[in-house]
């Protein structure tokens, strides 16, 4: 099977004309359509074999994490997808793994309505690119820079379980609820659209609490205080974890891909009920402070010390 044979069995199908593609796959370029008052939101991912996700991983799940963990941006930035295109790099044309890897890519762009509209198809060690094109009404982009001293601190969803489910990959006796959060993160795309016009800041949590929100602090010039006690920990993660490695998991373990933003407080109470309306409750960390870094205090309100040692084996690769 050439290049061309696999584009048109496996791709072609995926790709449709729908609200903003004019042309899809097939020719040179995609062809976009964007309304006067609106931006053109892009970002891009790669996934590459041994490093992002094991090997032998079952392809459908290798597909479906790779779009919605690029979809995921888009929801931190509050736009909503037009339509996405796969670099892909194959160590061959397996048929069964094209056939799982096309049918999974398929369900998640129905579910975010977000189409295949082109690509690149080349050979060599396993590796797959996403990259995501959105619409958002101009000027209201969520961006990382913004957080103000006083903004609330707020969080989607729970963290740590996505990370943590890696570890368990490891056992025999896989968390499947676990494993459901790394393997299925939830693009917060309704969310974000929700938060325009009220948060001050939002990242996507995809390298860890404390870093991603260091990554609002650095680009706001602001610190971000949070506390342990508040963070939002699922019941499964306590359960496989324990209560000390939850906590862990939850401040250093990235993969979650849910939303970390921060709301000025006369707006707070305004966006926790929009997030709830949509059954995506935000839960309220801390709260932006001047200075600079993020730290985060326990119960007593002493600072956790949080360099080094403790959190090393989050930079273990899977
Ligand atoms: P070109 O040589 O002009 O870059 P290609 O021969 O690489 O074009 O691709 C032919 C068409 O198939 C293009 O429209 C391209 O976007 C699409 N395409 C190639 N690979 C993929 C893929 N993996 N997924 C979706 N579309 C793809
Ligand atoms: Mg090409």
């Amino acid at each position: 099977m050439g290049e061309f044979e696999l584009i048109r069995r496996y791709f072609l199908p995926l790709s449709k004309a729908g609200a903003g593609i004019t042309l899809g796959i097939g020719d040179d370029c995609a062809l976009l359509e964007l309304g006067a008052d609106e931006q053109l939101a892009v970002s891009i991912d790669t996934a590459v074999a041994g490093v992002h996700f094991p090997r032998d991983a079952e392809p459908g799940a290798i597909a479906r994490r790779t779009l919605r963990t690029a979809l995921s941006d888009l929801a931190a930035a509050g736009a909503e997808p037009l339509g996405f295109t796969l670099a892909l790099t194959l160590p061959d044309a397996d048929e069964t793994w094209l056939t799982a890897f096309a049918q999974g890519l398929a369900i998640d762009a129905d579910a975010y309505a977000c189409p295949l509209i082109g690509g690149d198809t080349t050979r060599g060690p396993l590796t797959i690119s996403v990259q995501v094109h959105g619409r958002v009404p101009k000027g209201r982009m969520l961006a990382r820079r913004g957080a103000t001293p006083g903004d609330h601190v707020l969080v989607s969803g729970s963290l740590g379980d996505a990370r943590a489910a890696l570890d368990v990959l490891k056992t025999p006796e896989a968390a499947p609820a676990l494993l459901e959060r790394y393997w299925l993160p939830e693009p917060r795309l309704s969310l974000g659209v929700a938060l325009r016009g009220l948060a001050s800041a939002a990242i996507d949590i995809s390298d860890g609490l404390l870093a991603d929100l260091g990554h609002i602090a650095e680009a706001s010039g602001v610190a971000i205080q949070i506390h342990a006690e508040a963070l939002p920990l699922s019941q499964a993660l306590r359960t496989a974890t324990g209560a000390a490695s939850a906590l862990e998991y939850a401040l250093g373990g990235g993969d979650d891909y849910e939303l970390a933003v921060c709301v000025p407080a006369s707006q707070a109470a305004a966006a926790r009920r929009e997030a709830a309306r949509l059954g995506n409750p935000l839960t309220l960390i801390g709260e932006v402070m001047t200075g600079s870094g993020v730290r985060c205090l326990d119960a007593q309100g002493q600072a956790l010390g949080l360099a080094g040692q403790g959190f090393q084996h989050f930079g273990v690769s899977p």
